[in-house]
């Protein structure tokens, strides 16, 4: 059976529209999707009335909250999509992301790198604002070759872009998902370079917000990260979940869709929407 709990559309950074992302997930014969994209349900909203036989779309976000230092991100899925915490925390978030983009076009600024906010603005469109953009306008504008190198140069963790001053804790983030009868995710716990202590201390922290869940597949990833990932959810009593973490078409990234067969006996999250 196939999964997919971590897709992107034009709501957020993602290249497909909900109603393509959604065409492209029933021809791939996904059982259990969701849209989730960074800090907005507006792609969800937009085809929540009319998901293809067969089926199953469950609510979804990628929040963007803080710990320690560091920027995480938190996939919500299963809540109330009119539930109050997840309307305020998406409200403020809205704000936060446009606060973000001017502070991120300051530091640019501040490295003779002019016009960014406009650029990457009227990139972004209607889409939720986010570094993606500023990437491609660095590209357009000539200042860098590829999106690759504006993250490497400007905008990767630790960079100037990487802004986190506007961000909700974690604990805020997991709140808002339980408090409207969502479960919290924490997304993709390799990514975010941690050391196996700091993981480990990340993972309790999550656990003790009231996350119930992680990422145990994310995308393309080997199987030792697998592995690790299943000793992980296993070690902090946490389900699993997996995702392909779809934004576009591209050579090194995931097609649509995870077989739910890779959660072996660990008790996972689709279960509750079967
Ligand atoms: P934001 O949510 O605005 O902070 O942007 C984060 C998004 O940027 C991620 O979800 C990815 O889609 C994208 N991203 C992060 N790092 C990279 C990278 N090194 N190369 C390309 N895209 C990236
Ligand atoms: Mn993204
Ligand atoms: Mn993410
Ligand atoms: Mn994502």
């Amino acid at each position: 059976m196939l999964i997919d709990f971590h897709t992107h559309t034009t709501a957020s950074d993602g290249a497909l529209s909900p109603d393509a992302l959604l065409a492209r997930a029933a021809e791939a014969s996904i059982s259990c999707f969701a849209i989730t994209d960074h800090d907005t349900i507006r792609g969800y909203d937009s085809v929540c009335q009319r998901s293809p036989e067969g089926i199953r779309l469950i609510p979804g976000v990628e929040l963007s909250c803080v710990w320690s230092g560091v920027t995480i991100h938190v996939v919500g899925l299963g809540f109330d999509p009119k539930g109050d915490s997840m309307l305020t925390i998406l409200e403020a978030l809205d704000q936060s992301r446009l606060d973000r983009a001017s502070k991120i076009a300051d530091r640019l600024t501040a490295r003779k790198i002019l016009g960014s906010l406009q650029g990457a603005t009227a990139i972004a469109g209607t889409s939720q604002i986010g570094r993606p953009h500023f990437a491609q306008w660095l590209v357009e504008a000539g200042h860098v070759s590829d999106v690759n190198e504006a993250f490497d140069r400007y905008l990767g963790q630790g960079k100037l872009g990487d802004v986190k001053a506007f961000w909700p804790t974690l604990s805020e983030a997991v709140s808002a998902i339980v408090g409207s009868d969502g479960v919290a995710i924490l997304a993709h716990p390799l990514k975010y370079k941690l050391t196996r202590m700091k993981l480990n201390a990340l993972c309790d922290a999550f656990s003790t917000a009231g996350g119930g869940a992680i990422e145990i597949f994310n995308g393309k990833q080997t199987s030792d990260d697998t592995a690790r990932l299943k000793r992980l959810a296993d070690a902090f009593s946490l389900r699993v979940s997996v995702g392909s973490d779809f934004h576009r078409d591209w050579q090194y990234g995931a097609s649509l869709g995870v077989d739910g067969s890779i959660a072996g006996n660990l008790p996972n999250v689709w279960d509750d929407f079967l």
